[in-house]
């Protein structure tokens, strides 16, 4: 089942293409050596005619499992894949930047290595590609029923922030499962920032999407790599990348908390001078710097976590390091400088 992009028209303005001379799929692995071992094979073969070439580019991220070996034995009998490994673990943003900077295809796939990503969902996408849409993403289905509503509230309350922040429409239960076309891997690659929010650059570079719906796979080897922290801590990311809405908030609340004070200290004012009543001292005072206090780190942690964003924009670190490559890349200098 299909469904179109909220900002896109309902038929694609590209011509129609033919399938693609190369096809990528990009694979982020963290100790996904059973789950590869499985899923490759079945991605050789199922996409074996729907493209002239096909690469399967597996960006191990620093697996401490045999993840490397495993796909090492699947390129010696012959799969048509390659192996970057990542010199640490730098987690599955900069792998997906490690794979898309080395994808060369004219349509670019993202899936799960381990092998939650439907494969038919995934020839669902080359066919729309080839009626002419740029990005094609995966939508999760029944996800949200199955939240709590305090974690929907918070999802909501994110989505929210990201659209009314950044104007850039991110469609919520939609994630790095998708289809890119090549021109779409460009851009991306032109992104300078370090904090790669994946979900949001996809969004924000734009271009003509299609979404469809799937319903994930159970893991069948390992444990998912995210619990709610790493969640939490993503959408912070997330946020303080995509927009400056909290920056605002504070100003609002440091306006609204300095006009409540005015009021309450004339009221104060008045009170002692027309009706002759002081006030009741200690309980009014600790409320009063207790909650004073508690909204000002409240902004200065707001501000700091913008800070913290700008600390590591500035280092100018890479997103990641490439250990090495299999097969090695034929008649390719390092760069030297
Ligand atoms: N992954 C990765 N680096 C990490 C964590 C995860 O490359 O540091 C990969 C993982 O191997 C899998 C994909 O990212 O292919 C999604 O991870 P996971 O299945 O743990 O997440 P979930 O499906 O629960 O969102
Ligand atoms: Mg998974």
């Amino acid at each position: 089942m299909t469904r179109e992009h909220c900002t896109s028209p309902a038929s694609p303005t590209q011509p129609p293409r033919e399938r693609p001379g190369l096809l990528s799929v990009v694979l982020p692995a963290f100790n996904e050596a059973l789950n590869l071992t499985e899923l490759l094979p079945a991605l050789a073969l199922a996409f074996k005619d729907q493209a002239r070439q096909v690469e399967l580019l597996v960006v191990d991220d620093g697996s401490s499992d045999d993840t490397a070996l495993a796909v090492q034995a699947l390129i010696h009998q012959g799969l048509p894949v390659r192996l970057l490994r990542l010199s640490r673990n730098f987690g599955k943003e900069a792998a997906l930047c490690a794979g898309l900077d080395a994808a060369d295809g004219d349509a670019v796939i993202i899936m799960d290595a381990d092998g939650q990503h439907p494969i038919a969902t995934a020839l669902q996408m080359i066919s729309d590609w080839r009626q002419g849409f740029d990005v094609v993403y995966g939508v999760q289905t029944g996800r949200s029923e199955s939240q709590t509503l305090l974690r929907r509230r918070f999802t909501g309350l994110f989505y929210w922030l990201i659209h009314h922040g950044s104007r850039i429409n991110m469609p919520p239960n939609a994630g790095d499962f998708r289809l890119l076309d090549r021109r779409v891997v460009l851009a991306l690659r032109a992104l300078p920032e370090r904090a790669r929010y994946m979900k949001g650059l996809f969004a924000w570079v734009g271009f003509q999407a299609r979404a469809i719906d799937y319903v994930p796979h159970r893991r069948e080897h390992g444990a998912s790599s995210y619990g709610l922290a790493q969640l939490l801590s993503f959408a912070l990311v997330g946020l303080t990348a995509f927009t400056k809405i909290p920056l605002r908030l504070v100003s609002v609340l440091g306006l609204v908390v300095s006009l409540l004070s005015l009021v309450f200290g004339l009221w104060v004012v008045l009170e002692k001078t027309l009706l002759g009543q002081p006030v009741s001292g200690f309980t009014t005072l600790a409320a009063s710097i207790t909650f004073l206090a508690g909204v000002q780190l409240l902004c200065l942690g707001i501000i700091a976590e913008y800070l913290g964003r700008v600390f590591d924009e500035v280092k100018h670190r890479p997103i990641y390091v490439l250990q090495d490559l299999t097969p090695p890349l034929q008649n390719q200098l390092l760069p030297t400088d």
